[in-house]
């Protein structure tokens, strides 16, 4: 038996996050102090703001309770947006800057995109530029997108891609995308995967079509502080959610297990086929599993299903870093 290595514990600091948002700065209907007020009272701590093509800081939002992440969801497109546009593919990013104090004029001016160049290299150049002025890029809702695995899999310099998007759902029902994320995983991405909401709150808290608190993620982190979050970020220590929550997830010796709210079922997704899984019996719920790990998963990632069809996501962790890992010690 090695020593036990936690690559999800729910020992340290949480922090609940929404990391895709809009706000009056531009097609979103609350002000961006607005949409702090309403996501601290529903227990966020997080929040990155990403209004289309216009970046801006908030730096004046972050307080002691609150980490105001600064972004811009920048689209790139087949064709210019008019009738068409229901048809038109188009490149969603997301770009979360890692340190607003640094070049605050190159970022202000660069998130200008092309936004009529729907070419994958187009698309590469840009994230790389993004990249270098410090900002993380997440690839949003691909299915809302209209795009197939030639659009996606050329991508490159991303650190997550959206496997919920609350906003999605509830518009065409294609908010949950895991086979996007498993064939990004299987083509060499060594990527994380967020859940979040997209909101732009044309409806009321409370309505069930408004778009606010259907998927967000939690980040572990020594500190809310906007350094430490992003750490966390960069590090990949966070999981995501549309209800369920991952308590623990570990590996000792040869067995993966794994701790979680009360839900139905947990699965372990890997790089091939025959998932490992648990489930309850009817009407019943389970909170835990265990199971070998034969050494040709390639990588694990922890998907758990409560009773109301919520899911819980954690990141993919590539089995054979844990196990070294696991030898060192
Ligand atoms: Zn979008
Ligand atoms: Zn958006």
């Amino acid at each position: 038996m090695g020593n036990k290595i936690y690559l999800w514990s729910d020992k340290e600091n949480q922090y609940k996050a929404n990391l895709h948002c809009h706000t009056t700065v531009s097609d979103g209907k609350l002000t961006p102090e607005e949409i702090k007020n309403l996501y601290k009272e529903q227990g966020y701590q997080v929040v990155a703001y990403t209004d289309h093509r216009k970046y801006v800081p908030h730096t004046e939002l972050t307080d002691e309770d609150f980490v105001a992440l600064g972004g811009v969801e920048v689209d790139m497109n087949e064709i210019r947006l008019g009738k068409e546009r229901i048809r038109t593919r188009m490149y969603h990013i997301n770009f979360y800057d890692t340190n607003p104090e640094n070049m605050a004029k190159e970022k202000a001016e660069y998130c200008a995109a092309d936004y009529w160049n729907h070419d994958a290299a187009y698309v590469n150049s840009y994230i790389e530029k993004m990249n270098k002025l410090g900002f993380l890029a997440c690839y949003n809702h691909p299915y809302w997108s209209m795009h197939a695995a030639p659009d996606y899999l050329p991508l490159k310099g991303l650190f997550a891609m959206e496997i919920y998007n609350h906003n999605c759902e509830l518009e065409g029902m294609y908010g949950y995308m895991p086979q996007v994320y498993d064939e990004m995983l299987r083509s060499g991405h060594e990527i994380y995967c967020v859940a979040t909401d997209d909101n732009h709150n044309e409806y009321e808290a409370g309505h069930p079509l408004c778009d606010s608190f259907g998927g967000y993620t939690v980040i572990q982190a020594k500190e809310l502080t906007y350094g430490a979050i992003i750490n966390s970020l960069k590090e990949g220590k966070f999981y995501s959610s549309m209800g369920p929550k991952l308590e623990e997830i570990s590996i000792e010796g040869n067995e993966l297990y794994i701790r979680t709210s009360p839900v139905e079922k947990i699965y372990v997704h890997v790089r091939g086929k025959n998932c490992p899984h648990e489930v309850a019996a009817k009407g019943d719920t389970l909170t835990e599993a265990r199971f070998p790990l034969k050494g040709n998963e390639g990588y694990v990632r922890v998907t758990a299903k409560d009773s109301q069809s919520r899911f819980a996501n954690s990141n993919a962790y590539f089995l054979d870093k844990y196990l070294a890992k696991q030898e060192e010690q």
